[in-house]
């Protein structure tokens, strides 16, 4: 049982490192602590409470993450300081040697981390151990007033073996159909417009209450008042056409899809235990389009992994090129302890893996590059969002295009927006209401 009023007028901060579902928990957390009466501290306040949620999917991650912990300790003396995440569950010694470090949880026990910040503030209270704790952990947030994410899924049984998600985050995990309706009603009450399905492997939704992927869009597309959903990131193996299809005869599911290839080498694929080749990868591809022709595909690519000789990445490279995909986002290589991938014979020096990022990196601006400038002149609906810039709106057209535009309306609308050119540092097309 938690006491609220323990926590009533005590300031907090928060820091996140990592992917959007990292995000979405540190919302939730923050949600729930401002629910007691927790505000957050100012910059030059003094916190009571810091939580610190980790990443550690490369080692620049890892030193990040120390820093951060380091910078905190040292701003807010005395605080309260809770660390978790990945990090936290891969090397929770490295964490505890640090000074002025509170808790620390790892991520299967991230669910109890506003119970144990009531249990330190509660007097008499004794101190609740972290234990493993494997059930889905539920989490809906609003990331900047107008997008909410929404996880629908936790953990991985899959082992590639580059990755050590599935030793941080533990077994492939979910909410019920149900619960995450429930959820989705919630936002739509509060106004919200727009839900990202967030999960460390979405596709593999209903390990644990035996439903389908497919069974939960059908039923999100039903809840009245959300007006766009977009799927964070799909393994290609599991995109299937069903899934396709629905998407694409959906009320709410955006023309919008992020599939990982990780390589464009089936040699690479292959060390990397991936479960599909470049074959089915480039099948999926072609699917999306004969069904969306409109959608944008944004594709995750890891360079410089073990064994990726220089022949193998110029074949990887080539294959990039031919997709019809509208944005490559390149990751580096990045050794990770305890991973099978460290069993490789074959290392890429750092000086090759930047040269090949920038090689990918010049395909992906080509690609983006042609997806946007072919919709010029067109009318596509956006949902606008405030802009960092003064008078400005920006916002996301229903197939991902960046959107500026000058207007007065408000922002968490859906309007009409003819776009007409480039913004002038070409991130964006500029747009105005039509
Ligand atoms: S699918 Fe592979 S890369 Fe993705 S989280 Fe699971 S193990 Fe890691």
């Amino acid at each position: 049982m938690i006491s609220e009023t323990t926590l009533a007028g005590r300031k907090a901060v928060y820091f996140t490192l990592g992917c959007k579902l990292n995000f979405a928990e540190t919302s939730t957390v923050a949600q729930r602590l401002e629910d007691m009466g927790v505000t957050r501290a100012r910059k030059d306040e003094q916190a009571d409470i810091c939580f610190i949620n980790t990443c550690s999917v490369t080692e620049v991650a890892d030193h990040k993450c120390r820093q951060a912990i380091h910078r905190l300790v040292k701003l807010h003396p005395g605080a309260f300081v809770v660390v978790t995440g990945c990090y936290a569950q891969l090397r929770p010694e490295d964490i505890s040697k640090i000074e002025g470090v509170s808790l620390v949880l790892g991520s299967n026990e991230k669910g109890r981390a506003v119970e144990m910040i009531c249990n330190h503030f509660t007097e008499g209270t004794e101190k609740t151990e972290g234990t493993e704790n494997m059930a889905f952990v539920p989490s809906c947030s609003c990331g900047d007033r107008t997008r909410y994410f929404l996880k629908v899924q936790d953990g991985c049984d899959y082992f590639c073996t580059y990755c050590t998600i599935p030793f941080a985050r533990g077994r492939s995990r979910n909410g019920s159909v149900a619960s995450l309706v429930a959820q989705a009603e919630e936002v739509a009450r509060q106004g919200g417009k727009e839900i990202v399905l967030t999960g460390v492997n979405i596709g593999d939704f209903g390990r644990t209450t035996g439903e389908s992927f497919l069974q939960l869009i059908e039923a999100l597309d039903q809840v009245q008042g959300i007006e766009r959903y977009r799927i964070s990131s799909i393994e290609p193996n599991l995109l299937t056409d069903d899934v396709l299809r629905f998407c694409a005869g959906s009320r709410a599911f955006m023309p919008h899809f992020h599939v990982p290839l990780q390589s464009g080498s089936d040699e690479v694929l292959r060390l990397m235990h991936r479960r599909y080749d470049t074959s089915l990868f480039a099948q999926k591809m072609q699917r999306i389009r004969e069904l969306m022709p409109d959608a944008f595909i944004g594709v995750d690519v890891i360079v410089g992994m073990r064994g990726e000789t220089d022949e193998l990445f110029q074949e990887a490279r080539r294959f990039m090129d031919c997709q019809p995909v509208s944005q490559y986002h390149v990751f580096s290589y990045s050794e990770r302890p305890g991973t099978k991938a460290l069993n490789i014979p074959h290392r890429v020096s750092p000086q090759e893996k930047k040269e090949r990022s920038q090689q990918v990196l010049d395909i992906s601006r080509a690609h983006t590059r042609a997806f946007y400038t072919q919709y010029i002149g067109t009318v596509r609906p956006v949902l606008l969002e405030h802009s960092k810039r003064k008078g400005m709106l920006s916002g996301f057209t229903d197939n991902y295009i960046k959107v500026e535009l000058c207007s007065t309306i408000r922002d968490n609308q859906i309007v009409q927006v003819r776009l007409t050119g480039w913004n002038a540092d070409e991130t964006a097309l500029t747009g105005e209401i039509v």
